[in-house]
């Protein structure tokens, strides 16, 4: 526990909850070596050639691993994506092994404010998933095609903006009720008072959502007041991963 603290405080990482505390991972050597990661993620992970992970991904790596629900702050730039797809992408490894067939249904969601952020997160998705069985796929219109051809198409990790997904979820295109981890990225944003409508959306998206064993993981760049009431109502047991900004 003491070195776990020390490592915090030299990495500017704070962490608060009701979880215990795990250690964060000085390299992504270590990561390999403390958990037991499939060998194909082990190996599109060291791909993106990064020499050490980055604050943020020392700490929840390893805790959103440990299958936690998190809320999580930190600097922009400071590599959320890889931090919350990477641990995603083995978690839903792991459930398969559990069920021991490969699942049709779409396990999880990643939401975000717009549809550029959407296709970002997919492009690092994709080559995190490359040829582990996992899939990621990304809603990019409502119109009907696009809605029957997403039938058709396997999905694990399914990437939209709230509204987009709540259009699904009307037609009846899409089947929520297998979803494991909800993320919410730039979760601040969409809280924001000018995002009007972003609350129902929600309240939609998790009615859909009605696997009880339901995770949370949420990542921004500022603390939102306003997010104070869902995280309560949702997360149960999580942790809160602080990283303060480079202060030189
Ligand atoms: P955030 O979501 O926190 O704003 P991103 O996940 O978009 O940050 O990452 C920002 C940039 O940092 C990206 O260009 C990404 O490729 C790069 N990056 C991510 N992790 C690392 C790392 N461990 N070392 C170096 N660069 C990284
Ligand atoms: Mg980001």
């Amino acid at each position: 526990l003491e070195e776990t603290n020390k490592l915090c405080k030299k990495h500017h990482i704070n962490v608060k909850g009701c979880v215990e505390k795990v250690k964060p991972v000085e390299s992504f050597q270590e990561l390999f070596d403390r958990f037991p990661l499939n060998l194909q993620l082990v190996d599109n992970i060291k791909n993106f050639k990064y020499e050490t992970p980055t604050p943020v991904q020392m700490q929840v790596l390893p805790l959103f691993l440990e299958g936690k629900s998190l809320k999580v702050v930190a600097p922009t730039g400071s590599g959320k994506t890889l931090a919350f797809v990477a641990p995603l992408i083995q978690n839903l490894l792991d459930d398969r092994k559990l069920a021991s067939d490969e699942s049709n249904q779409i396990e999880s969601i990643i939401l975000v404010p717009t549809r550029e952020l959407a296709s970002q997160i997919l492009s690092v998705t994709t080559r995190l998933c490359y040829e582990t069985g996992i899939r990621a796929h990304i809603i990019t219109s409502t119109n009907d095609d696009h809605m029957k051809n997403f039938h058709k198409k396997k999905t694990n990790i399914l990437i939209s903006t709230p509204l987009k997904l709540v259009h699904f979820i009307k037609s009846n295109a899409m089947k929520l009720n297998q979803v494991k981890w909800i993320i919410i990225d730039e979760v601040d944003k969409l809280f924001e008072e000018s995002n009007h409508g972003f609350k129902e959306d929600l309240d939609q998206i998790l009615a859909a959502c009605s696997n009880e064993k339901r995770k949370f993981a949420l990542f921004s760049a500022t603390t939102n007041k306003e997010m104070t009431p869902f995280v309560h109502e949702n997360l149960k047991e999580f942790a809160t991963v602080n990283i303060s900004p480079n202060i030189p």
